[in-house]
């Protein structure tokens, strides 16, 4: 941030009170050569800038032109994120214009090595970094923001950053590129939108080596340390920000499952990894059973890891199923899971408390093939981090056992993945309903073309976000996000589908996240969990709390 002030889309230029330089550096307020000659003479810029007045659509052409000659993704994210830096509005519409070209850098998997390379790309802040040794004082380095009107927070302590492991307070990029997402697909204003990185300290040897790591050089803290961290940082945040819904990412698994429970009652939060990532893994879900068919009840889950992802993913399939009017012990058999270590059964000792809940009475089983061939699963969901774990062998075993087996390789970044797309359509021999956490091209096989599903979060967390603030809900429940999960699969086409593509298309963001919100603050509404009284017309209100990426007068 350079000389940002309070600002908000309602709040136009007069308001601020800047001029010259330090107008020009408010990435918020910047037009750059948009300018128009009445406020260059206006607000002191005159000489400050090159003669012509440009329009938006020249400068964006601009930015197109030099960053599709950047030699790599990274160089492209770097670029990309000084225009953030300088100006916003920019920033948002080239990327909202783009935003199948640029979701890949901005997020997954391009964030993923920008996280991994931080302290050597590093521009400047763009959120708070707040240490274990802040402690007592993170209140008042809270308002220390210039941005007031906070409506989201992402807040990560970098321990799990996408599938790449403990990158510390590297782990900055990855609020700061959800938050972009919030404003490109919801249309969350960007000045409200706080980025944070509680940094406890790193276990990864590589940072702690690394001569320009620039967070806390010692192992992470864990313990009643750690929570009184956490605890000052969401009894202050909520303070500062009270209408703010705070969003948890990125967590390891030793702290998310237990931070969500603590908060998600008191405070209005949720967790990405697990509920987002839930909502729209059960999204394509519903997708296939349309596809197929089918109905829940037809189906048998094995998912490869038993993480936040994987058992996200099957409380809220086992709260579908009991919806359906199934039992909670009928429901969970449906979900089966094989850990590092086998198949999660409940003679295995020392079992996690997030796993055990899934451990059935059956025979422990060792590896994941042979789990395949004896549970015969009608869906096999890759959650575990692994690369090529879905062998040849076994998507050909999926593909005898079903006439069209559900294939959901979600691990990020792409070299992660349990198999790719190819993998799956030409194992399957074009049987597979596929998904993949990060993006694959169209696959052409005998003759027909493919488009896989990205499974991307993207699709649920933006709207989930938006109708949460829109009513002011005093909490976030996991019924929302069975709900995002309706309203996502029904806005697949049948063209989506004739594609074999289980989502929408991602052009269609906005309008899936507005949709989303809608049904969200609805619900929020019914449950009676909404702190804010009733507008005359819901849909006006989100519609009028969406930011565009226009200029303001
Ligand atoms: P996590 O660390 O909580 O869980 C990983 C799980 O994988 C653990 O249960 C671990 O025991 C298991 N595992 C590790 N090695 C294994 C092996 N060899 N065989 C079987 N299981 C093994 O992580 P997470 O948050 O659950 O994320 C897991 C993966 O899912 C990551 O790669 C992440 O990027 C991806 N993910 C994708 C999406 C999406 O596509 N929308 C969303 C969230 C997470």
């Amino acid at each position: 941030m350079s000389s940002d002030k309070e600002t908000d889309k309602n709040s136009p230029l007069e308001n601020h009170g800047l001029s010259g330089i330090q107008l020009l550096q408010n990435p918020i307020l910047n037009k750059g050569t948009c300018f128009t000659l009445d406020e260059r003479k206006q607000y002191k810029l005159r000489g400050l800038l090159p003669p012509k007045v440009l329009t938006m659509n020249d400068q964006v052409d601009r930015i197109l032109e030099n960053i599709r000659k950047k030699p790599n993704a990274l160089e492209k994210y770097i670029m990309l994120m000084a225009l953030h830096d300088r100006n916003r509005t920019l920033f948002f519409k080239v990327v909202m214009d783009h935003l199948e070209e640029f979701m890949p850098i901005v997020y997954t998997p391009t964030v993923g090595q920008a996280c991994q390379e931080y302290g050597h790309i590093y521009r400047g802040p763009r959120g708070m970094f707040i240490s274990a040794e802040d402690k007592g004082s993170m209140g008042e380095m809270l308002e220390n923001w210039p941005y007031r009107d906070v409506k989201i927070i992402v807040v990560t302590d970098g321990e799990r950053i996408l599938g790449l492991g403990d990158l510390g307070a590297y782990g900055m990029g990855i609020p700061v590129g959800k938050l972009a997402l919030y404003t490109a697909c919801a249309g969350i204003h960007p000045a409200q939108c706080l980025p944070v990185t509680i940094d406890t300290g790193t276990n990864t040897q590589k940072m702690l080596d690394d001569p320009l790591y620039f967070g806390l050089s010692q192992k992470r803290i864990r313990g009643e340390e750690y929570d009184e961290i956490i605890e000052e940082f969401m009894t202050e945040a909520s303070k500062q920000f009270p209408t703010a819904l705070i969003q948890f990412e990125d967590f390891g698994n030793l702290n998310a499952f237990r931070l969500l429970e603590k908060y998600r009652d008191r405070l209005c939060c949720f967790n990405d990894d697990i509920q987002g990532t839930a909502g729209v893994a059960l999204a394509g879900i519903y997708s296939a059973l349309k596809m197929t068919q089918t109905s829940m009840t037809d189906h048998r889950f094995l998912f490869l890891g038993a993480g936040e992802a994987g058992t996200g993913i099957g409380d809220l399939i086992v709260s579908d199923l009991m919806n359906n009017g199934l039992s909670q012990d009928e429901a969970k058999k449906h979900c089966w899971y094989c850990d590092s270590r086998g198949l999660v059964v409940k003679s295995r000792d020392n079992l996690a408390h997030h796993k055990q809940f899934y451990a059935h009475d059956a025979e422990f089983i060792d590896n994941f093939e042979t789990a395949v061939e004896q549970l015969k699963p009608t869906a096999i969901i890759g959650v575990s981090g692994q690369p090529k774990r879905f062998t040849e062998s076994i998507l050909k075993k999926m593909s005898q056992y079903n006439e069209r087996p559900i294939i959901f390789a979600l691990s990020n970044p792409t070299a992660n993945a349990e198999c790719t797309a190819t993998e799956a359509y030409n194992w399957t021999d074009g049987k597979a309903i596929f998904a993949s956490g990060s993006p694959f091209d169209p696959v052409d096989y005998k003759g027909k073309r493919y488009v896989p599903g990205q499974g991307n979060n993207v699709y649920i967390f933006p709207g989930v976000g938006l109708g949460a603030i829109a009513c002011d809900a005093k909490c976030v429940t996991d019924e929302m996000f069975l709900k995002a999960a309706q309203v996502l699969a029904e806005m697949v086409t049948p063209n989506d589908f004739e594609k074999g593509c289980i989502y929408p298309e991602l052009t269609r963001i906005r309008e899936v996240s507005f949709n989303i919100a809608l049904a969200v603050a609805e619900l929020t509404y019914e449950k009676g969990i909404a702190k804010r009284e009733r507008p005359a017309s819901l849909e006006d209100t989100i519609r009028g709390m969406m930011y565009d990426p226009e200029y303001s007068g």
